[in-house]
């Protein structure tokens, strides 16, 4: 038997920090809130964790972050040591989701769907929005993968890089490749590891945590393989003398490519929206500021706000260059500018 459909004001795809995010400002509205999440647990997502940008954290998580004002930067074997004016803040994603989570307990109007998954986002006309484009107005709705059909007035689809919404708008995406070892011991540096002669315009990093490390490589698939990269990074770990042996890489993709955030009644935001910093790979600030503003927008409290849009041009900026970087393809031209990067960073600093 067919199931009756369901019928939200919002229905939220993913509850990683951007989902979490939105919901907790559309949390005691008079909006009646799906969100729906396709793991049991929330949080504890493979990252490192670590938040250069903008980090307007919450004091609790900031409290339990682990911060560091020097950083060693490592290009071609040569270590260069930099004292930030703000600290590199390293947050656990578990602590991240249980925090966020916590936030929506008291809100009656938002229904949390763990375990969840959409199979399916489905319009009365046809099985994309690019189909639909003149005829925005016809019923949408979702399938999940428990058989139940909801339709909504608006839906956000904050489900990560490979999101479900972004496919049905169209979009393609660009894939940056993130993979780390958790090694269960403590290191005592930050390190950012820049070799371009291997790794092109990706860099491996060393994020020391509370009880663990995140050792691992960010690169463009387009430009270095897999094995090159990994290789890239067992050799840096070899140099620091760290061993990983017996823990397995883990990796994700990062999607970087930004597209828009609004497109009619449905809204993009975090990894599914492309806004990830295409460099560093960073994309819980910018998740997190966008599942933002999207609830604003539902609420039609703002226009966009100015953090936003100073991010969003920031991490335009940083596409821009890469993408001259990985044209060029020259690994001592990409040397040179990572090195010029550095002295500007240095020069830049209060003294
Ligand atoms: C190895 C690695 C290291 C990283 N390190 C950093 C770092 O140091 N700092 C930083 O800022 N960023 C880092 N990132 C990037 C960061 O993890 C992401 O940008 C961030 O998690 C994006 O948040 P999000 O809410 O958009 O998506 P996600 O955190 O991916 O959350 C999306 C959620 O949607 C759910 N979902 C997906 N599809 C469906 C569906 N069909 N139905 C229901 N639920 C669904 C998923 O289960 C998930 O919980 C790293 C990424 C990787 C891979």
């Amino acid at each position: 038997m067919e199931s009756a459909k369901e019928h939200f004001d919002v229905v939220i795809i993913g509850a990683g920090p951007a989902g979490l995010k939105c919901a907790e400002l559309l949390g005691g509205t008079d909006l009646e809130i799906a969100l729906i999440e396709k793991s049991e647990t929330i949080g504890g997502k493979v990252c490192a964790g670590g938040l250069t940008v903008g980090a307007d954290l919450p004091e609790p998580l900031l409290l339990e972050a682990v911060s560091f004002i020097r950083q060693y930067v490592v290009l071609n074997g040569k270590e260069y040591i930099i004292d930030m004016d703000g600290p590199l803040n390293i947050i656990d994603r578990t602590a991240l989701g249980k925090f966020q989570l916590e936030l929506l307990k008291d809100y009656q109007n938002v229904k949390i769907m763990k375990g969840i998954k959409v199979t399916r986002i489905v319009s009365d006309g046809g099985n994309s929005y690019m189909q639909e484009e003149k005829s925005a107005k016809r019923e949408k709705y979702i399938i999940t993968s428990d058989g139940r059909k909801i339709s909504f007035n608006f839906l956000v689809g904050a489900d990560g890089s490979r999101s479900l919404t972004r496919k049905f708008l169209g979009f393609k995406s660009k894939f940056h490749i993130g993979a780390h070892y958790e090694i269960p011991a403590v290191f005592e540096r930050v390190v950012w590891f820049f070799n371009p002669e291997n790794l092109g315009t990706g860099y491996c990093w060393i994020f020391p945590h509370a009880s663990f490390t995140s050792c691992g490589v960010f690169y463009d698939p387009d430009v270095v393989s897999f094995s090159d990269s990994k290789k890239v990074l067992d050799d840096m770990l070899g140099e620091f003398g760290i061993d990983y042996s017996g823990v397995p890489l883990r990796g994700f993709p990062v999607n970087c490519l930004y597209k828009g955030l609004k497109f009619d009644n449905i809204y993009l935001c975090g990894d599914a929206a492309g806004v990830a910093f295409p460099v560093t790979g960073e994309g819980i600030i910018p998740a997190l500021e966008t599942g933002a503003y999207v609830a604003r927008d539902i609420l039609r409290k703002e226009e966009m706000f100015e953090k936003l849009k100073s991010m969003l041009k920031h991490r335009s900026k940083q596409s821009r260059y890469l993408g001259v970087l990985n044209r060029i393809g020259n690994h001592h031209i990409q040397s040179f500018f990572f090195k010029l990067f550095i002295y500007r960073i240095r020069g830049s600093l209060a003294k």
